[in-house]
């Protein structure tokens, strides 16, 4: 059975360890730091855990550790710091720090954990006992070279230095100028490695360097340049960190193919900044928003971008949340972005050890599609409705007027009354009619859904047309509702299909006989600009204003009950549409309807 030792256990054990550990917390507490870095520092013992790693760390080095802290939280990997000091003695400090982070099973960080070895090398210990050196106290440090140059001339390089980059020991001969020296081994990066010594006392340099048997590796070269005796004193740390560079391009390598990921699926990162109170954006949520990279991105401005009821929904969602101690959650919202187009964007937010973070992701695309989708199967259900309201009506429709037909067809040859005849007649004339104008609305319809109605142009007079229609409604001037058709005594030419356009009056004339009960009907014209409108106006029971823009539609009907096909109307509309016309309504229920629809005039060639 294996035992976990107690947390008061571990830290006593952690106290006794020479090397300098501490943990701190993912907004730069320390949580924890043992004996040995409690002494090094020289901290009052037992303060230190709450207190910010800005009290503590010598500030030159905050901003830098932050960034590779935080890199470290995204990564996952861990890093490791060199930080040389020549003291005025002549001996040499090397601080090596190893820095991890501790995450939990979902990948949550929990804190970062840092372990460091102190190494201190008395002058004399460096020149006389470097094989001592070497096998005993800087076994950890075998991996460092150092070189000490004082004004410019090296006056010691450590065996670890030749085999770093692969030259025969005692290679060089002392005194030699650093310049001579790094022109010798890196003449690219001489330059690089020696300049700024007014700006900054510690340079660091990484630095590709041809190996003689190993080829390219990496080197970081770190400088340290101190006054010592009142000469000027340097201190070369040299490092192969192949492997580390390596896996940094890796680890860049799999964030530019992550970053293109994202960018493809339309996903970035956000965490919020406590500290700064802003928003921390990856680079893919600033190009859902176009907003400029590296914004800085406060509540007020994700506010400004978000549709208004969406802000205090969002408001609502998160505080709930809060409330609930909910580790994470679902949202949904809508923006408003810089280009000023509408973006809708999904996530999720995580809530754990006072950090909030979480993904988002541009789904504009699938809410159109799912939109577009929704109005296509509400229009082919209401078509599929229609449709079969349509052959339910139609056996209906043509059953009536046919058995109308037969029946009065026996009737004719057994009566010998002439009065009877005359009317059966009459009604089988009328059935016929009715039965011929299903079966036109039904070829036409069929016609203008394939696309083959054909139109046969002709210049015709307004005057021409009234006149025709008028012919036709000949019987009707009589009827209870009376039709009244204006006469036009003007030349207006206009070029149309003579039969078609005379079948779209029949039909609205038609209709207003069958919609309206007494009254009147009138047809009328009026020229505007460089068309006619002509008019179809009743009395009649008009349409529900829920029902008007869809009488165009096929197979509607407003009324189910009525006889018709539903068809008459769109065809018409089709017809006029083919002519170059538009068509439009306006009716008051109970009161009447008016149908009217524009043709353009024939241009008149000018004399
Ligand atoms: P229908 O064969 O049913 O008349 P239409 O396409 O010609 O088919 O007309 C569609 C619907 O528009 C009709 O069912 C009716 O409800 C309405 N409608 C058309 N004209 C009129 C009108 N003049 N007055 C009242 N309602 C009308």
């Amino acid at each position: 059975m294996s035992v976990i030792p107690s947390p008061k256990v571990l830290e006593k054990m952690l106290n006794q360890v020479s090397d300098l550990i501490f943990l701190i917390s993912p907004d730069f507490k320390f949580m924890f730091a043992n004996h040995a870095y409690i002494n090094y520092m020289k901290l009052p013992p037992k303060k230190i855990t709450k207190k910010s790693i800005n009290d503590v760390i010598p500030a030159e080095y905050i901003p830098m550790l932050k960034k590779k802290f935080n890199n470290l939280s995204i990564n996952k990997t861990s890093f490791d710091n060199i930080y040389p000091s020549l003291l005025d003695d002549g001996s040499i400090i090397i601080e090596k720090w190893h820095n991890e982070g501790i995450f939990d099973e979902n990948g949550t960080l929990l804190y970062y954990y840092c372990i460091g070895n102190i190494k201190k090398q008395t002058k004399q210990q460096l020149l006389n006992s470097e094989t001592d050196l070497v096998s005993n106290t800087l076994i950890k440090f075998t991996m460092i070279g150092i070189i000490i140059s004082i004004e410019n001339e090296i006056t010691y390089i450590n065996k670890r230095s030749y085999s770093i980059l692969g030259l025969p020991e005692k290679g060089f001969e002392y005194p030699l100028n650093i310049r001579d020296f790094f022109e010798s081994i890196a003449p690219n990066y001489t330059n690089q490695i020696l300049l700024d010594k007014e700006n900054s006392d510690t340079t660091i340099n990484e630095i590709q360097f041809s190996h003689p048997q190993k080829g390219i590796i990496w080197l970081s070269v770190i400088r340290k340049t101190q006054k010592f005796n009142g000469k000027e004193t340097e201190l070369f740390i040299l490092e192969d960190i192949t492997e580390r560079k390596n896996n940094e391009l890796e680890t860049v390598n799999t964030r530019k193919r992550l970053d293109e990921v994202m960018r493809v699926a339309k996903i970035g990162y956000w965490e919020k900044d406590f500290e700064n109170d802003c928003w921390i954006w990856s680079n893919e949520i600033y190009r859902i928003y176009g907003i400029p990279h590296e914004t800085p991105i406060f509540d007020k401005t994700i506010r400004s971008y978000i549709a208004p009821v969406m802000v205090s929904k969002r408001k609502k969602r998160s505080a709930l949340s809060y409330k609930q101690k909910r580790f994470s959650f679902y949202f949904e919202y809508k923006i408003l972005t810089a280009d000023g187009s509408i973006k809708w964007l999904s996530g999720e937010a995580f809530r754990k050890d006072g950090r909030f973070y979480g993904w988002l992701q541009d789904i504009t695309e699938r809410k159109n599609i799912e939109k577009a989708l929704l109005k296509a199967k509400t229009k082919a259900e209401e078509s599929e409705r229609l449709k079969s309201i349509f052959l339910a009506n139609m056996s209906h429709e043509i059953r009536t007027p046919l058995n109308a037909i037969l029946g009065f067809s026996d009737l004719l040859t057994s009566t010998k009354n002439p009065a009877e005849k005359e009317n059966y007649k009459k009604i089988i004339h009328d059935s016929s009619n009715i039965l011929l104008k299903i079966i036109d609305d039904i070829l036409n319809f069929s016609l203008i859904e394939s696309g083959k109605l054909e139109l046969y142009p002709e210049t015709l007079t307004v005057k021409e047309i009234l006149s025709n229609i008028s012919n036709i409604y000949q019987k009707h001037k009589q009827d209870r509702v009376k039709l009244n058709i204006q006469s036009c005594e003007e030349n207006i030419p206009i070029t149309v299909d003579r039969e078609r356009l005379v079948q779209v009056f029949i039909n609205l004339i038609d209709n207003s006989f069958k919609y309206t009960e007494r009254g009147s009907i009138n047809v009328e014209y009026k020229l505007d600009k460089d068309h006619v409108i002509f008019s179809v106006v009743d009395t009649g029971k008009g349409i529900p204003n829920n029902a008007i823009g869809q009488i165009f539609d096929r197979f509607y009907q407003a009324d189910a009950f009525s006889k018709g096909t539903g068809l008459g109307l769109s065809i018409s509309r089709s017809i006029i549409r083919q002519m170059k016309g538009e068509f439009t309504v306006e009716s008051e229920p109970g009161k009447g309807s008016k149908f009217s629809f524009t043709l353009p005039l024939k241009k008149q060639i000018a004399a």
